[in-house]
This record gives C-alpha cells, structure tokens and sequence, in this order.
C-alpha cells in the first residue's frame, strides 16, 4: 500500500491511494502559519470516479450479514486504536486543537466505531398484523445506497468517524470529503479503514474546497447526503442537489447557558470555562452567550473572568498544559475580534481577555473573553463565533431568560445550571433545543441522538437513531 502523508495527502478511490497532477490547496498550521502539507482540489471527474467505485460496491455490500458488517467497524476501531498518537498529531498540527484533547477525540472515535458496530447486530424490521385475514405485511429496513459524507475542521476524525460507522452499519457505501482545513488527518482515518479487509470502494476518500463538496452533493448517482457545517453551506447544498436525496444536516448555532440562582456556581463556572473556550470555542455546541440571574450574577461573573484569565493558550503541540490552542482561519480569527468590538461598542464590560494575542503571531492566538452586561442586539449573542467568547447578560424573570434562549433560529443546544427541581423540568421542557444539558455540558454523547432544529438542522448523528437515517423502509404485503 502506497501511503497518503508523505508530503502530499492523496485520494483513495476503490482502495487505491490515487496519484493527482491538477491544482492542490495548501494546508496550514494556525499555530504557526506555517504550510504543512497541500491536498488535491480535486475535480468533478475524480469525483464522478469515487462515487462510481461506491455504486459498484454497493451492490454486494448491502447483501453483507450485519454481523459481518460489524466485525469490519471493529477491525477499523482497532486500527484506529493503534494509531492514536499519529492521528492527534495530525490533529494538532492541521486545526490547532491541544495535543491533548486531540488524544481524546481519537479515542471516542475508537469507542464510537465499536458502538456502531454493536448496533449493527440490533437492526431489525417487524411483521405488521393486516385488517384481512390471509396477509402478512413484512416492514424491513435497507441501506439507502451511495452516501455523500462532508465534514468540517472542528472535529476532524469524529464527524467523519460518525458518519462512517452508522453508515457502514446500515449497509451504505461511503464517498467522504473532509475539510480542505483537515485533509491529513481524514486520510490517516482512510489509512486506518484501508488497512482492515474491507472491501474496496465501500470507503472513499477524496479532498478539496467547497467546489470539490459541490460536485459531489450534485452528483447525480448520491442517495443521501450527510453534512456537517454552517447553515449557509448547508442551505447551498440543500438548493443545489441534483434529485430526491436524503438529506441530513448538522449545522451552526448560538447555543445559551442560563444559570439560576439556586445553581452550584462552582459547577457552573467549571462547565462554563470547559463549554465555552474548549477548542478555542470553534465547536457547534460551545456555549456562545449566558443568561444569569441577578442574586448570583456578580459572583458568577468574578469566578468566570478567573478562570478564564487562567487558561493556558499556546501552541498545542510544544506545550503539553495548553488549555486553548490557536483559531483555525483569519476568517475565524477577523469574526471574533469583530464580534467583540461590537459588543463593547454597545456597552458591554470586557471582563476577561479582549482580542489577539500578538506575541503568539502569526499564530492565531486569542484570549479568553468574557463580556459582561450583554443585550440580545450584540452579535455575540444571536450569531454563531466560533471563537473564544461568551458574552453574560443578567436576568430576573427565568420565563424572560428562557425566552431570550429562543430567541434566535439556532436550535442545536443549550444548558442549564440549577438544583431546583421545578426548574430543570422547566428548562429541558421551555428550552427549543435538540439537545439540552442540565448540571453538566456534555449535551452530546454517542448513545443518545444528537440533532439540531430550527436553523441548526435536522437529522440526527449519534445512538441506534443514526443508523436510521441511513436506511430507508420497504413494505412487503403477502398474500398466503
Ligand atoms: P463549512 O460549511 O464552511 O464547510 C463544511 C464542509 O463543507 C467543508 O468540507 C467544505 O469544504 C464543504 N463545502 C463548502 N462549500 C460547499 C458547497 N457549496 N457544497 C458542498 N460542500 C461544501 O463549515 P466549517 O467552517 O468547516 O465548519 C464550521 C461550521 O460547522 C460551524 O457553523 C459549526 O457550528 C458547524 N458544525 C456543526 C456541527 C453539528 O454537529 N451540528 C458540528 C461541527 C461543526
């Protein structure tokens, strides 16, 4: 096997690594500026050739025994699982994300993959009774076919990870574009599924930019398409597809924190700091503004500049302690800075950090920020950072606060801290979110479904409901 990262990351078309003669995109450490490696821009045809390779597959892929699916997700767990380190590196180096946590998300990639494997041996169908004696009617449920699998920087190895198990769970084939930001680290995985016995073309891997993802969501030989992205990539996606495609979509949001006054502060000011600058805040659930009531707003606050101003920012990779790596991209870094500036420009209180950090430059550095004394008008909070910032507001009226919370079209998720239990039924049942975490931040996990609403999305990724969205049902009526 002819390896992917030696300087230049290659396609893998039809379980091959493909050699590429067009234009390439540069890949570039945000940490330092520096170009790490270039991709393929590829190109309609080279597109047209992976999903041609996923078509042949999946004629006898979707006849494999689920079982045997599964031992397949678990050879890819376990060679994912050997090469923790390489791919965290990659990681690192490519989005920023400290060394670290980048061991982590190749971990839950690992315990994801054998879930989706187990799950595969739970599919089922049912045999529903008829109003007529003399017929049967069997509900059974099949791969969809061909899936168009896209997927942002953020979570370079998971949101490619997910989409790989419940897919290959189902029965799908799979042709995946990771971002032109994280190119590497997506064909490391490929390397991971290239090394089991799975068949070739059941798995493809091809890089390049938006036209790259474009050629291959109007492709016109998709069934569905599984993207992860901002809403305005997603709409262009949803505008442009070429038939009836099933569609699911992963997007944006602003997520809220409201904190009431019979919250453990110490546990809310812990969730807030790891939920709002965990991966310099680019992460689709970070919590982007909070709602806190006035009795502990003043405390709440002091121990959140803080903890804030005590994070470690550096380059994740020579510095084993960062906490916050750099941003991945100027468009990021320009947002950030800009969404602060008209917040304080409104009369918000900068309270923690403030902007760049210009000794780290050209690395990507920014502060820790956190601004009191928000209005709903800021940009901080009713559009999506991606950076990180938290901008606070004080409230009275929890009703007030929950209807702020609403206020905007994101719909992917928001916390709560409290320890009455009125409230928390309150909040899980007032909150217009997919996903709702009280007591904790972790409104994501890979046993339960994971979806957005409202502007965040549809669909879901995550737990024995994701595999769902990669099948569709058939009806057999019987007469005996
Ligand atoms: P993006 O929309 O710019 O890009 C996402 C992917 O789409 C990339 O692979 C890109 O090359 C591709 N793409 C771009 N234009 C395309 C087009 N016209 N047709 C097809 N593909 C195209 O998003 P990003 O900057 O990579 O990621 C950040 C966004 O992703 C944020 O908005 C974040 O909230 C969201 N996100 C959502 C979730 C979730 O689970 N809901 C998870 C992570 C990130």
């Amino acid at each position: 096997m002819n390896k992917p990262n030696n300087g230049t990351v290659r396609n893998w078309i039809n379980g091959v690594w493909t050699d590429h003669a067009g234009p390439t995109i540069d890949v570039i450490n945000p940490a330092t500026g520096q170009v790490v490696t270039s991709q393929p821009d590829s190109s309609a045809e080279q597109v047209d050739s992976a999903v041609s390779a996923a078509r042949s597959a999946f004629s006898s892929w979707r006849t494999v025994n689920p079982s045997v699916r599964a031992q397949h997700l678990h050879a890819i767990a376990d060679q994912v699982a050997l090469r923790i380190d390489e791919l965290a590196t990659a990681v690192t180096i490519e989005m920023g994300k400290p060394l670290d946590e980048a061991r982590g998300e190749a971990r839950k990639l690992v315990a994801a993959l054998h879930f989706y494997a187990e799950e595969a041996t739970r599919l089922r169908g049912s045999i529903v009774p008829n109003a007529d004696d003399g017929f049967s009617s069997l509900v059974e449920y099949e791969p969809i076919g061909v899936v168009a699998a896209i997927a942002p920087w953020n979570y370079p190895l998971e949101l490619i990870g997910w989409k790989l198990g419940a897919g290959l769970a189902a029965g799908c084939t799979m042709v995946i574009k990771p971002s032109e930001y994280s190119p590497g680290s997506g064909l490391l995985l490929a390397e991971c599924v290239a090394a089991t016995e799975l068949p070739a073309g059941v798995v493809n891997m091809i890089t390049g930019a938006g036209q790259t993802g474009q050629a291959l969501t109007q492709h016109g030989d998709i069934d569905k398409i599984a993207f992860t992205g901002s809403g305005a990539t997603g709409a262009a996606i949803a505008r442009g597809v070429a038939k009836a495609t099933s569609l699911s979509m992963e997007l944006g949001g602003s997520c809220p924190l409201i904190v009431t006054e019979t919250a453990d502060l110490t546990e809310a000011v812990r969730g807030t700091l790891r939920r709002a600058f965990r991966n310099a805040g680019q992460i689709c659930i970070s919590i982007n503004r909070g709602y806190v009531h006035t009795d502990v707003y003043d405390d709440y606050l002091a121990a959140l500049a803080e903890g804030a101003t005590r994070l470690v920012v550096a380059d994740g990779l020579q510095t084993p302690n960062a906490d916050v790596g750099p941003v991945v991209n100027q468009e990021i870094f320009d947002r950030t800075t800009a969404h602060i500036a008209d917040a304080v420009q409104r009369g918000a209180r900068v309270i923690a950090g403030g902007g760049p950090i210009s000794d780290l430059a050209p690395g990507l550095f920014l502060q820790p920020t956190v601004l009191a004394d928000t209005d709903q008008d800021m940009l901080i909070m009713h559009e999506e950072t991606f950076g990180p910032v938290i901008g606070i507001a004080r409230y009275t009226d929890l009703d007030e606060a929950i209807s702020q919370a609403n206020s905007t079209s994101a719909g992917l998720a928001a916390y709560g801290f409290c320890r009455d239990l009125g409230q928390t039924f309150t909040l899980s049942k007032q909150l217009d979110f997919g996903n709702v975490a009280i007591n904790n931040v972790d409104a994501g996990i890979i046993n339960a479904p994971y979806g957005g609403r409202k502007g965040s999305g549809f669909g879901v990724e995550h737990g024995r409901e994701a595999i769902d969205g990669y099948l569709h049902v058939k009806h057999t009526r019987i007469r005996h």
